[in-house]
């Protein structure tokens, strides 16, 4: 897989603004944040997208959909709420090649998406 800014960013190469760092994960706030609250979650290893993730990444994402929740209530999310997103692909909107997960929160978010 090509090299991204996420991977820079988990090896310490580029500064974040980090909010979370584990063994398999981190948290950094977007840089170009779309709502009051914006972080990226991502795993260390570097998956491309949620399209290459296989069986042997059960693990590793059981581990993000737990620690998200304990991110969202760290970052004063948990009583209003939130949304997680993932992009994936072209259509999905996916613009950096390095699976992430989106936490928007601190204003009511519309539904359905453009
Ligand atoms: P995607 O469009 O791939 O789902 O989301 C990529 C996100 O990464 C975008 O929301 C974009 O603002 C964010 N982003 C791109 N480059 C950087 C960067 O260098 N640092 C941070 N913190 N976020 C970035």
């Amino acid at each position: 897989m090509a090299e991204t800014v996420f991977g820079k960013i988990a090896r310490g190469e580029i500064p974040a603004k980090i909010v979370h760092d584990d063994a398999h994960c981190m948290a950094f706030h977007d840089i170009a944040a779309q709502a009051p609250v914006h972080v990226l979650v991502i795993p260390k290893k570097p998956i491309e997208s949620l399209s290459q993730v296989t069986p042997a990444d059960s693990a590793l994402l059981g581990h993000i959909w737990t620690t998200i929740p304990e991110i969202a209530r760290g970052l004063g999310l948990a009583d209003e709420g939130y949304r997680v997103v993932v992009n994936c692909g072209n259509h999905g909107g996916q613009s950096v090649d390095h699976l992430h997960f989106h936490i928007l929160g601190g204003r009511h978010l519309k539904w359905p998406p453009g």
